[in-house]
């Protein structure tokens, strides 16, 4: 044995505060000597920055990334018994923010491919009532967001994209150009949970839109819906991003594009080394040279065929390798979500991925020692079977 090799995480956030505590330590300081620990100038000055990275005219701050989503659709109008078209496969707070308000979510399949909501799909439960479709760039892969606005535009829908697990991530379009995820859709939402992939020290989430009406009306809501101090003209919420998680932040943002360069430096070892394995389909969307940032790994997950999964993920626990199962059950499983409308055959692919996936450890600090060990424990496991 040579050097003893780091304990592994399946996100290590102690070691990435380690190399900028410093300058994160020196940004709450000043939040705390000031006081203004809540609509200090330091949310403002990222909400600046956060546009100008984005390309977004407007960000919006709050509380966390389901409160978000819940602003957005409360923003854009959206009634009750209104249709909201959402992936099947996702976190549940995507579909949970749609009944809350007493819309009707509708859920729908994915692609086998690259997991993300499928434009086919999308197109069959249309009807006259959908005012809505929220595309989840899953594990940090962007939709198809060229698809998705034009089949919005041909039926007059909002598009809300759920940009909680991409942020950085670049859209292709076809004609070649690129936009930042989050700038595309009528409105965005985002999460900064720590383990996101521009993560605060707490909760926190963002708005995005190019609309300066909407923006307008958004800044509304989050401030229990005045736009006039103690007029409260539509029903709000209070949901603010606080200074010091905006202290935290703006150290951050100039370290994410090396943090998502980092996750992709990751994918791409785990992926060369399960490279052509029958068993194991890796992630799609990755530039061998890193000439593309259209992916920025989240998660990193691997659809597996003809292995045991959950032995799988037993036989790694064994061996003190963290990992993940997103999402063991498809949404249209769960009791609070089941509807009478839902036909199985409309969820092949989601049906299957819920027993086949397996999320690796993912995040910014990973080491070469590390992803050897825990790519010869995957490999090791399958040629024993
Ligand atoms: C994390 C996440 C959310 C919710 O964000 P919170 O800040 O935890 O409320 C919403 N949608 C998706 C896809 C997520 O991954």
């Amino acid at each position: 044995m040579g050097i003893k090799m780091k304990k592994i995480q399946m996100v290590d956030l102690q070691s990435q505060y380690a190399k900028i505590k410093n300058v994160v330590d020196a940004s709450i300081t000043e939040v705390m000597d000031s006081a203004a620990y809540i609509n200090g100038p330091i949310v403002h000055q990222f909400q600046k920055n956060l546009e100008n990275y984005l390309g977004v005219k407007h960000v919006i701050p709050c509380a966390n990334g389901t409160d978000a989503l819940q602003i957005a659709m409360m923003g854009l109008g959206l009634k009750p018994g209104d249709e909201v078209i959402t992936a099947d496969f996702t976190f549940a707070a995507t579909v949970e923010v749609i009944a809350l308000l007493q819309l009707t979510p509708v859920l729908v399949d994915v692609d086998p491919v690259t997991f993300n909501i499928d434009v086919n799909a999308i197109k069959k439960a249309i009807t006259p009532k959908t005012k809505a479709i929220v595309p989840v760039h899953l594990f940090g892969l962007p939709a198809e967001m060229d698809e998705i606005m034009a089949l919005a535009k041909e039926h007059n829908l909002y598009v809300i994209e759920d940009n909680a697990q991409a942020i950085g991530a670049s859209y292709k379009h076809k004609d070649g150009s690129k936009t930042k995820v989050g700038a595309i859709g009528h409105v965005a939402s985002t999460s900064f949970f720590p383990s996101k992939n521009l993560g605060c020290y707490g909760d926190g989430g963002a708005i995005f839109t190019n609309d300066d009406d909407l923006a307008h009306k958004i800044r509304g809501i989050v401030n229990h819906g005045m736009y006039e101090r103690y007029h409260h003209d539509v029903v709000g919420v209070n949901s603010r991003l606080d200074s010091i998680q905006a202290a935290v932040l703006d150290a951050k943002l100039p370290h994410l594009d090396t943090y998502n360069k980092a996750r992709r430096a990751a994918a791409r070892k785990y992926s060369e080394a399960f490279k052509n394995h029958p068993n194991i389909i890796t992630p799609t969307g990755l530039d061998p040279n890193d000439a593309d940032d259209s992916h920025v790994f989240h998660q990193y997950t691997l659809n597996l065929k003809g292995v045991d999964r959950d032995a799988l993920v037993a036989h790694l626990q064994s061996k003190n390798i963290p990992c993940g199962v997103y999402y063991p059950i498809p949404l249209h499983k769960q009791k609070a979500y089941t509807d009478p409308r839902y036909n199985e055959a409309d969820f092949p692919v989601t049906n299957e991925l819920v027993k086949s996936v397996i999320s690796l450890p993912m995040h910014t600090e990973l080491e070469d020692d590390q992803i050897d060990f825990i790519t010869s424990t995957v490999l090791d496991f399958i040629a024993s079977k």
